[in-house]
């Protein structure tokens, strides 16, 4: 008798009870595609899914009253692949409906303020999918690492991120937090290509190398802030992202299972139709 296949949430989710990144292989393919050319494949008829879910939501809440939205997270180490998945996954959707916000290093209005401040402010809007390229998890990551803050303060970090992420699910957005799980070898090729090619010159920040300097820090910060904040109105996914199709057929998965949960609905018209018919062959 075939099993039946886990779905790709069962698949990445972080387990009850505690991740343990050293167990996820990053070059792992646990479900769905094994090899590049099937999920090229399985990325077509993903992106098929992807888009009609998309523009119901989109008509849900815009030619009608729903207040559903979705918000993606993406986390990752440098070079994991935070813009590969926009470009390859959201990329797959009619841009109109997407919402998409870069975290870099608070500028000091940002600062002044609660951490979660900027974060409120690109929340996406009913009908829309937003794309968080970083995010508040950098509050309790690098903040974390580099003793941006103190102890007590981050620390108490994580109960406010599952304060704010219930809140989001109260007002109808469906969260997905993935983090692009990758090895340090893998970022070191994908460090020396940028350094290899003057046109992605742009992609490498020296700085980036101070992070990857203290790798054991970040996988005990990105630990703790998974195992800490999975909550099942707002799962952590650990994507295995040595392989960039993998990667973005995983995340383009757990997306459109997000969308399938939520079903979304079109309107109804709020005209009759008949008359409006009637109307239009009369016209002119
Ligand atoms: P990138 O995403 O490569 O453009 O880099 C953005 C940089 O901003 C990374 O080094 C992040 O660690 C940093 N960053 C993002 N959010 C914060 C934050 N809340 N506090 C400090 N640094 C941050
Ligand atoms: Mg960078």
């Amino acid at each position: 008798m075939a099993k039946k296949a886990r779905s790709a949430r069962e698949t990445f989710r972080v387990p009850r009870g505690g991740v343990d990144l050293a167990a996820v292989d990053p070059a792992g393919t646990p479900v769905g595609p094994g090899d590049k050319a099937k999920a090229a494949k399985a990325m077509t008829e993903l992106g098929a899914r992807l888009d009609a879910r998309q523009e119901a939501l989109y008509a849900g809440a815009v030619g009608g009253s729903s207040p559903r939205a979705v918000l993606l997270v993406l986390q990752g180490m440098d070079t994991s692949g935070k813009g590969g998945v926009i470009s390859h996954v959201a990329g797959l959707v009619n841009p109109q409906g997407l919402h998409i916000a870069s975290f870099k290093r608070p500028t000091p209005e940002e600062l002044a303020h609660d951490f979660l401040w900027r974060i409120r402010k690109q929340v996406p809007a009913p009908g829309f999918i937003g794309v968080f390229d970083r995010s508040h998890y950098e509050d309790v990551l690098v903040v974390r690492v580099d003793g941006l803050v103190p102890e007590a303060e981050w620390r108490s970090r994580y109960d406010r991120i599952n304060a704010f992420e219930a809140e989001l699910d109260e007002q109808g957005v469906a969260i997905v937090k993935c983090m692009l799980h990758i090895s340090p070898q893998a970022q070191a090729e994908r460090l020396t290509a940028r350094l290899e090619d003057p046109q992605k010159y742009w992609k490498y920040n020296p700085g980036d190398l101070d992070a990857r300097a203290k790798w054991t820090d970040y996988q005990a910060a990105y630990t703790d802030a998974l195992s800490s904040c999975d909550t099942d109105a707002a799962p952590w996914y650990v994507v295995p992202s040595d392989r960039k199709w993998y990667r973005n057929w995983a995340v383009a998965a757990l997306l459109a299972e997000t969308l399938d949960a939520i079903d979304p609905r079109y309107p109804p018209a709020d005209f009759d139709v008949e008359a409006e018919k009637a109307r239009v062959r009369a016209a002119v």
